[in-house]
């Protein structure tokens, strides 16, 4: 049986959002731009939080309304709260991405309420995506592990899906945020959650503080999840790491996927260039390691 995997690119919001280069609007523009011509058809393109927390996202709203509109391109804001879910909205996102921490101390800490008060702000924002009709959706963070908190239990994670899962997402996302997670870890939680909240479509998001991002990822894949989230050229990083890599490298994801006879719909080469270029534009080489080796075979090579 075929099998197609769609890539969210969240280059231009987890990876930007987690260097210590800002990038212009316009440079951001450009990232973006490069990610659709690649094939990218669904991208984190903003985080619409305190700016003053987040300098690296102050122009979100600016942005957003700076962007080609594309039909089939869809463009996703993250939200903390009802006045981030406003702000992406009137700006002119198609979709918005709330997140809840799995861990009590680390939603304090991120978004300054409990995780109890972001459930009840994702109920509000549920609706209010209704009646606009803008496409929301839940990303479950530190689901595999907090800096604070250490582990996560699994029914921890399982209890909250099903609770948000009430208030029908059009997508719901475990996410590795500090980068802990192991393949095997993946394997037993993505069942559980599935038979939990059965018929919601699944997302994962791995970073690879740990260099484990790549095979949590085909972890996923292998428990029947068809949406990965990745950054190019792998960039970001861990707030709570510092110095750590980002989220999985688009393209090293790609090159796995393909090669495997996957299909993302994504050129890997035009991936390429566009992590060469954002090299050049944060003035450091990016964590990912396709950009270095070049991919396999190479085109043109003799058999
Ligand atoms: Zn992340």
């Amino acid at each position: 049986m075929r099998r197609h995997i769609e890539i969210v690119e969240v280059g231009p919001r987890d990876g930007l959002q987690n260097e210590s280069v800002t990038l212009s609007t316009a440079a951001k523009v450009e990232f973006i731009n490069r990610a659709i011509a690649a094939g990218v058809r669904r991208i984190e393109v903003a985080s619409f939080v305190n700016p003053k927390k987040v300098p690296q996202m102050a122009d979100a709203d600016e942005l957003v309304k700076a962007l080609p509109r594309d039909p089939n391109v869809t463009y996703i804001g993250l939200v903390m709260n009802r006045r981030g879910f406003e702000r992406a909205v009137a700006s002119g996102c198609h979709e918005v991405g709330m997140v809840v921490v799995a861990s009590d101390t680390f939603n304090q800490k991120n978004q300054g309420v409990t995780t109890e008060q972001s459930v009840a702000a994702w109920r509000e924002i549920a609706a209010a995506a209704r009646s606009s009709g803008v496409r929301a959706q839940v990303t479950l963070s530190a689901a595999f592990g907090c800096p604070f908190e250490g582990e996560i239990a699994p029914e921890r994670v399982i209890d909250l899906a099903q609770r948000v899962a009430e208030h029908s997402p059009h997508e719901l996302a475990l996410a590795d945020t500090i980068g802990a997670a192991v393949p095997s870890q993946v394997a037993q939680l993505v069942p559980r959650v599935r038979a939990a909240v059965p018929g919601l479509s699944l997302r994962c998001h791995f970073h690879n503080t740990r260099n484990t991002g790549i095979a949590n990822a085909y972890a996923a894949v292998e428990a029947g999840v068809d949406v990965l989230d990745a950054s190019m050229g792998g960039i970001g990083g861990c707030p709570f790491a510092p110095g750590a890599t980002g989220n999985v490298p688009t393209e090293d994801l790609v090159y796995m996927l393909e090669r495997g006879g996957i299909t993302t719909g994504l050129d890997l080469e035009a991936l390429l260039a566009t992590s060469r270029w954002i090299q050049t534009q944060l003035g450091r080489p990016v964590p990912g390691l396709l950009v270095k080796a070049g991919t396999f075979p190479r085109r043109g090579a003799s058999a």
